[in-house]
């Protein structure tokens, strides 16, 4: 069987066959392609035997820890009792009826409806036309504009990558001109290290969100279908916003008729210390994008959250022609049971909020004092350190950006730690599951990274 072959064969096979998400196929070496074998924990051994931590929790959704047998059970017997079936023509199916119960429960009150798909994308695409039909069938068909953030990622597909605040994406974007799909703005990010702006992080947190106010009044208020954010970006580097951006922007929607998108598909499960994002900066959104975390990557499955008021409005319209063949998929279902199962009685989501990520913070925090280091943020689980030239002027950076950020990556892994880079910085979002020891073990590597990243840097002068 191919999977037992030498991981050069594999690699040879690999860069053969296999288009890869998000890769440079061209630039791509064999060399380079690490073939997983296996997980348990927060540990990964490649095909070579190395073992590596999952600083990333798979690709951050392992939120309870790879292996977990449990999961699998669950999933092995709904395979046998029932693998398939359809959730269209008045049909259903008990998992996915528990789970949406168990949503209902998880999720803050304003929910109680859930339309499932396969992942984050399509749980995007799904919201984008819940929003507009919403809008017709309330009879303001002209609000059709949804607002999002630039460095913002909402996933992949055509119309997610439109929302998503990613140039490059846009760049190939699928559409006849290059760009996001009509209908689709992009505001200023709450990005407060990234802004060279001559604010502190509380008033540049304002401005951030006074440009969400600005642009709904200048494109007009009867235009805007909705505002769509991550509560935390993810993809885009970890952006934890300053104290002051969530409270305001909550202000700016509550006084106006604008529907808010909370991207749960990284905050969502635990990962910001309370079950969603939206509850950790207190706003309340009208629609929530879930993914990840839900099944903690055990199976694929997307979830949309609505809220009572536009469930209650599509229920006095007539059919809503949407839907996927796999949507509520009964095995994807039963692995999200079995999932928040253990997140519930192991108390994982509190875990986060008072004990391992208070624990992770602060040894995170620490590492703001190392040479290389120019920022280190965290909430909860997630969190990023900027990489920068010079310590005694932040505003400096790199050049070009990115080099740095791949260098200390590629120590990470070579030191045994899944970390991702995003432009010169470093990022993190490991499972719930982790222990101090782990936590420790953690960031002694992150320590030897930043080390071998300064040195290299240092031997090829590209420092102060
Ligand atoms: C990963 C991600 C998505 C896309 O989810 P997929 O399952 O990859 O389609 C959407 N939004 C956010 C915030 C994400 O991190």
């Amino acid at each position: 069987m191919t999977i037992n072959l030498s991981t050069d064969d594999l690699r040879a096979l690999d860069a053969a066959h296999h288009f890869h998400p998000f890769t440079d196929h061209g630039a791509l070496q064999p060399a380079e392609r690490r073939v997983i074998a296996r997980a348990d924990g927060v540990w990964l051994w490649d095909s070579d035997g190395n073992r590596l931590l999952d600083g990333m929790a798979g690709l951050w959704c392992t939120e309870v820890g790879h292996g977990r047998q449990e999961i699998v059970e669950a999933v092995r017997a709904q395979m046998s009792e029932l693998s398939y079936y359809n959730t269209f023509f008045k049909t259903a199916h008990g998992p996915v009826i528990e789970l949406s119960r168990v949503l209902s429960e998880l999720t803050p009150p304003q929910f109680n409806m859930f339309f499932y798909g396969s992942g984050g994308s399509d749980s995007n695409d799904t919201i984008v036309r819940m929003v507009r039909t919403y809008w017709d069938i309330v009879g303001k068909p002209e609000k059709k504009i949804i607002i999002s953030r630039i460095n913002a990622y909402h996933g992949s597909t055509v119309a997610a990558a439109s929302l998503g605040g990613m140039a490059g994406m846009h760049a190939q974007s699928g559409g006849l001109q290059a760009g996001p799909l009509p209908g689709v703005v992009h505001i200023a990010q709450p990005y407060w290290f990234g802004s060279a702006m001559d604010l502190s992080p509380d008033e540049f947190g304002i401005w951030a969100a006074h440009e969400l106010e600005k642009t709904i009044d200048e494109l007009g208020e009867d235009r805007i279908a909705a505002f769509i954010a991550e509560p935390i970006q993810g993809a885009g580097g970890v952006i934890i916003p300053p104290d002051t951006y969530w409270p305001e922007v909550k202000r700016i929607l509550d006084e106006r008729d604008i529907l808010f998108i909370s991207d749960e598909v990284i905050c969502g499960f635990g990962r910001t210390g309370s079950w969603f994002g939206c509850e950790t900066y207190s706003t309340t959104p009208d629609f929530m994008a879930m993914a990840k975390g839900i099944t903690s990557g055990y199976l694929p499955l997307g979830a949309v959250a609505v809220s009572d008021h536009v469930a209650q409005a599509f229920h006095e319209a007539g059919e809503f022609f949407h839907g996927y063949t796999y949507s509520g998929h009964p095995a994807c279902c039963a692995a999200a049971l079995a999932n928040l199962e253990i997140m519930r009685r192991e108390k994982l989501v509190e875990r986060v909020h008072d004990d391992i990520g208070p624990y992770l913070a602060e040894r995170w925090a620490k590492l703001a004092e190392h040479e290389l280091v120019g920022e280190t943020r965290m909430k909860g689980m997630v969190g990023a350190l900027e990489m920068v030239p010079d310590k005694t002027d932040l505003s400096k950076r790199f050049d070009p950006v990115g080099q740095v950020g791949t260098l200390a990556r590629d120590f990470s892994f070579a030191n045994g730690l899944v970390m991702r880079a995003v432009r010169d910085s470093l990022i993190l979002s490991p499972p719930l599951t982790l222990t101090h020891e782990e936590a420790d073990e953690l960031i002694a590597l992150v320590k030897t990274t930043l080390d071998d990243t300064w040195m290299q840097l240092k031997k090829d002068g590209r420092l102060g």
